[in-house]
C-alpha cells in the first residue's frame, strides 16, 4: 500500500499550509533541550518554506546539540537561536514544532505568548497545553513531528528533495528509537521509505547522530548506570545522574539520550525513570514504560506530559525530595500487586 492521506487530513494539511505567504518572516521554534525530532522537523520545514519564498529562521529556547549541527549546514545563518527573542519580536508568525505548550518553550514562552502574531503548531504529543491562537496540524498517533511535516509537503504538492528528507528522516529515526518503539507504525516506515527514495543515506545519518559522541558520553552512562536501583515487586527501576557529572565530563544533557533504556530493558520492569538535577532546586524526570502503563498520564499529575510510553516532568525540590515524591507516586500508580490500576 503506498503512502496516502485521508480526505480530512488532506484538507487539514492544505488549510494549514494556506496560511503561509511568500515574503512572510516566520520563526520556527521547539521545546527546550531540542531533540532530533524538533530539530529535524525544523530543518525539513525550513527547506520547504524557503522554497515557497518564506523568510524563515529557527529560534529555539536552548542551543542545538553539536550532533545535530549537520542539519543546518546547508541552511547557513538560519539557526538564530542565540538571538531568539530579537528574532521573535520581528516575526510575522511563529511555528511551534514538537510541543503544544508555552511552558515547554523555556525563556521564550513569555515572548511567544505576548507577541500578538499567529502561533501555528505542528505536534504529536498527547493532549495539548496552552498556546496563542493560530493554525494547528496535530496527530498524537504520528511517531514523530517529522512525519506530520512530510504529510504537509505531500498534501500540498511541495517537492521533498534530499535536503528536506534528511531532516525528516532524523526526526523519525530518533523519535522511534531507530524504528524500535511502539510508535513505529506501518505508515511510519512508508514515510521513511519515501524519504530514503530521495537518496538520503541512512548510514551517513546514523553516523552523524549516533557515532560522533564525545568521550564523556559513555563515561556519563557509566556513572549514571552505577546508581541503578530495581524494585522487582513494583516493576520499577531508576537511575540518577550524579550531580555535577555533566559539567565535569564536558558533555550536555543531550548526551543522556538513551540512558533510560537500560533500566527499561530489565525483565519485569514496567516503569523506568531517570532523575537529573537541571539547576539548583529543580529536578527533571524522564519516564519510560513497558506494556500498558501510561507514563504521560502519570507525568500529568506533576504538570509534565509526553507520550503514553515516553514522558517527562520537572519538579522543584532537591534530588532526594523529588525522588521520594515521584517514586512513592509511581509505586502507588503501578499498584503493589503489579498491575496498573
Ligand atoms: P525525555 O524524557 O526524552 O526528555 O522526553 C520524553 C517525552 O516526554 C518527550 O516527548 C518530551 O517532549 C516529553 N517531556 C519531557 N519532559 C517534559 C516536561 O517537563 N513536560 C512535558 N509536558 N513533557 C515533557
Ligand atoms: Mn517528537
Amino acid at each position: 500500500m503506498p503512502f496516502v492521506l485521508s480526505p480530512d487530513r488532506l484538507e487539514a494539511a492544505r488549510a494549514f499550509a494556506a496560511t503561509f505567504q511568500p515574503g512572510q518572516r516566520v520563526c520556527l521554534t521547539t521545546h527546550v533541550n531540542p531533540d532530533g525530532d524538533g530539530l529535524g522537523s525544523e530543518a525539513g520545514l525550513a527547506h520547504l518554506l524557503k522554497a515557497r519564498g518564506v523568510d524563515v529562521v529557527v529560534t529555539n529556547p536552548t542551543a542545538t546539540p553539536p550532533r545535530f549541527d549537520f542539519l543546518f549546514e546547508d541552511l547557513p545563518g538560519l539557526d538564530k537561536t542565540r538571538e531568539a527573542v530579537k528574532e521573535l519580536r520581528r516575526a510575522d508568525r511563529i511555528v511551534v514544532l514538537d510541543i503544544a505548550d508555552l511552558g515547554r518553550l523555556g525563556m521564550l514562552g513569555e515572548t511567544v505568548r505576548s507577541r500578538g502574531v499567529p502561533v501555528a503548531c505542528i505536534d504529536h504529543h498527547v493532549g495539548t497545553g496552552v498556546l496563542p491562537e493560530g493554525p494547528r496540524y496535530l496527530d498524537s498517533d504520528a511517531a514523530a513531528t517529522g512525519e506530520l511535516v512530510f504529510e504537509l509537503a505531500v498534501a500540498n504538492g511541495w517537492p521533498v528533495d534530499q535536503a528536506v528528507a534528511r531532516g525528516l528522516y532524523v526526526a523519525i529515526l530518533t523519535d522511534t528509537g531507530g524504528f524500535r518503539f511502539s510508535n513505529t507504525r506501518p505508515r511510519t516506515l512508508r514515510v521513511a521509505a519515501e524519504l530514503l527514495e530521495t537518496g538520503v543515506d541512512p548510514e551517513e545519518i546514523y553516523l552523524e547522530v549516533y557515532a560522533r559522541a564525545p568521550e564523556g558520553r559513555p563515561r556519563l552512562f557509566a556513572e549514571a548506570l552505577q546508581t541503578l536501583v530495581v524494585e522487582p515487586d513494583h516493576g520499577l527501576a531508576w537511575v540518577t545522574v550524579p550531580p555535577g557529572a555533566i559539567e565535569r565530563l564536558g558533555v550536555s544533557s543531550d548526551d543522556l539520550d538513551g540512558v533510560v533504556e537500560f533500566p527499561r530493558s530489565i525483565e519485569g520492569v514496567r516503569m523506568a525513570l531517570l532523575f537529573r538535577e537541571v539547576s539548583q532546586g529543580r529536578v527533571k524526570v524522564s519516564l519510560r514504560s513497558i506494556g500498558p502503563v501510561d507514563v504521560a498520564a502519570f507525568a500529568k499529575q506533576f504538570g509534565g506530559g509526553g507520550h503514553t510510553k515516553a514522558a517527562g516532568l520537572a519538579l522543584a525540590g532537591s534530588l532526594g525530595e523529588v525522588q521520594a515524591t515521584v517514586l512513592a507516586a509511581a509505586r502507588d500508580y503501578l499498584g503493589g500487586d503489579g498491575r496498573n490500576p
